[in-house]
């Protein structure tokens, strides 16, 4: 049969093609083929309610025809644009100094992972849940960038060139003098949450003191960025059970610590192994030259050739939380 075969025969050798440019398959898979079966879809009904002049003259077996031919000139060019795409990637990770392209993660869960306070954190009902890592088995792990002081445009443009997801963590007192780094940062598709205000240890505050640090960076970051955040980090990673009262009081949902952290020149593993596992959120902050060996974009090199190196992709926290 013509369209049944024509289609999956033409969709092989497009698939081959696209493997061949592509590290990494799976994000492709999941995600290409959901926007292909709209495409499908809304091709088989264009044709169905108005059939081509020259299809409808030709016969009944026509405009199957006609439809499978729009469905395969359709996938064609959706392959087209996957490959350009890729080709595109890996022309940034060799210009961008990467030693492959990163990997690419697969689709995000359909469900998010059921959370609780990690074993040896503070947990209970109505809480925060606070985690180092997202229980999940893709071998993906997450990247979150602290503080907000060093705001070097190359970190922007790489990792929108690169296409790799990241998560920042804003205190004010460092982000304020240039929210619009953070809004160009967003529109990127970058995650912005709450690091408190002026990025004190919160423990040593009183209850209402922590509620201040929290909340009205809450309600900052909801002016300035126009969403209100769901994830907040304590500095210092040190809290106490006012820290989560207090967080879960303005919006708070999960409070992710980390299990690596990240420098120009070293990760600093959270076990013994020296490996990252699935979910593991990384940690690293905005910062130049003058604080640490080296610049943002060695920062990246770092956290993603070690990444690939090790199998994993860089995926996008807020899909999993
Ligand atoms: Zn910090």
């Amino acid at each position: 049969m013509f369209p049944v075969g024509g289609v999956s025969i033409r969709s092989m050798r497009i698939i081959r093609q696209v493997r061949q440019t592509s590290f990494f398959w799976t994000g492709i898979t999941a995600s290409g083929l959901a926007v292909l079966g709209l495409t499908l879809l809304s091709c088989g009904t264009a044709t169905t309610a108005a059939p081509a002049p020259d299809a409808a003259a030709a016969g009944p077996g026509a405009p199957q025809r006609t439809q499978a031919r729009t469905a395969a000139d359709a996938l064609t060019a959706y392959a087209d644009q996957l490959v350009a795409a890729e080709k595109q990637r890996l022309a940034a990770a060799k210009s961008w100094g990467l030693a492959r392209a990163p990997l690419r993660p697969p689709a995000p869960p359909a469900e998010k992972p059921e959370l609780t306070a990690e074993p040896g954190h503070i947990g209970g009902e109505g809480l925060p849940p606070v985690i180092t890592r997202v229980p999940t088995d893709d071998k993906v792990v997450f990247l979150t960038i602290d503080d907000g002081a060093h705001k070097d445009p190359k970190l922007l443009e790489m990792l929108r060139e690169l296409d790799i997801p990241v998560s920042a963590f804003l205190s004010d007192y460092v982000a304020r003098d240039d929210y619009d780094y953070f809004r160009a940062a967003r529109d990127d598709g970058w995650g912005i949450h709450n690091h408190t205000v002026n990025h004190r240890e919160l423990p040593a505050l009183s209850a209402a003191g922590q509620k201040k640090e929290i909340c009205a960076q809450q309600d900052t970051l909801e002016e300035e960025m126009g969403e209100r955040p769901t994830l907040f980090r304590p500095p210092y990673g040190a809290y106490d059970r006012d820290t989560l009262r207090a967080a879960a009081s303005c919006g708070v949902e999960v409070v992710p610590l980390w299990a690596e952290e990240a420098f120009p020149d070293r990760i600093e593993w959270g076990r013994e192994d020296e490996k990252l596992h699935p979910g593991d959120i990384i940690l690293t902050h905005f910062r130049g030259e003058k604080e640490w060996k080296g610049t943002m974009p060695d920062m990246i090199r770092r956290v993603v050739n070690t990444a690939t190196a090790q199998g994993f992709a860089i995926a996008r926290l807020e899909d999993y939380l």
